[in-house]
């Protein structure tokens, strides 16, 4: 995990939200405001437009400075959450984390995330995404595998019930759809494994 490559990380990142924004969209049209693809490619592009001073920063201040632009972005509930995840990971990671480093700092992100959301796994979030891949990273599995995992995890929101954030004032009305957020975080996972592991 040594040597991170920022610029190629950012560039991803932003590439792979821009690709599916009209998707992120669609699926919050279905049970939410519909603006969830415009907020993460608003925040994306704005982290894209500051790649070079961002590349020159060790790691840690890097996620600071993306969280703390995301947050100011993005908009929306999942901007302060998007933004918790990428800041407390770098307020956790050592400039050149080994594998355990990276599932710890990852477990402290996502609860600051849950904390931020009152929120916990099960009530059809982007945190039913977060915890599968903290678990398939503190397992070892590949990059591959570990955006698999967030794959079928976002997959598998699609029968639950929303009990946080708009979605839920569907109630019943909620299953059957993938929740958006859910769906970007699983994006953002396999661009990182992308980067890390071409
Ligand atoms: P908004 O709902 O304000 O329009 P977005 O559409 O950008 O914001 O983001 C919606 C996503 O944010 C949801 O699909 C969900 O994954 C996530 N989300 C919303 N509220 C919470 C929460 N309290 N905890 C965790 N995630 C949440
Ligand atoms: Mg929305
Ligand atoms: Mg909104």
């Amino acid at each position: 995990m040594t040597g991170i490559d920022l610029k190629a990380l950012i560039t991803e990142l932003a590439d792979t939200i821009a690709a599916h924004a009209d998707e992120l969209t669609a699926l919050d049209r279905a049970i939410g405001d519909g603006d969830h693809g415009l907020n993460m490619k608003r925040g994306f592009e704005a982290v894209r437009a500051e790649t070079a001073a961002l590349a020159e920063k060790p790691l840690p201040e890097a996620l600071k400075a993306i969280g703390t632009k995301l947050v100011m972005t993005v908009g929306g509930a999942s901007g302060p959450l998007f933004g918790t995840l990428f800041m407390t990971l770098g307020k956790e990671l050592p400039a050149e984390p080994d594998r355990a480093e990276l599932a710890a700092a990852l477990a402290k992100s996502i609860d600051a995330v849950a904390a931020r959301g009152k929120s916990q796994a099960g009530q059809k979030t982007m945190l039913d995404v977060l915890y599968p891949v903290q678990c398939a990273v503190a397992e070892g599995k590949s990059a591959d595998e570990v955006a698999a995992a967030a794959d079928a995890a976002a997959e598998a929101t699609k029968p639950m019930k929303a009990i946080r954030g708009r979605a839920s004032f569907l109630g019943d009305r909620s299953i059957g759809h993938m929740d958006p957020g859910a769906r970007s975080a699983a994006l953002i996972t396999r661009a990182i494994a992308e980067t890390l592991e071409p």
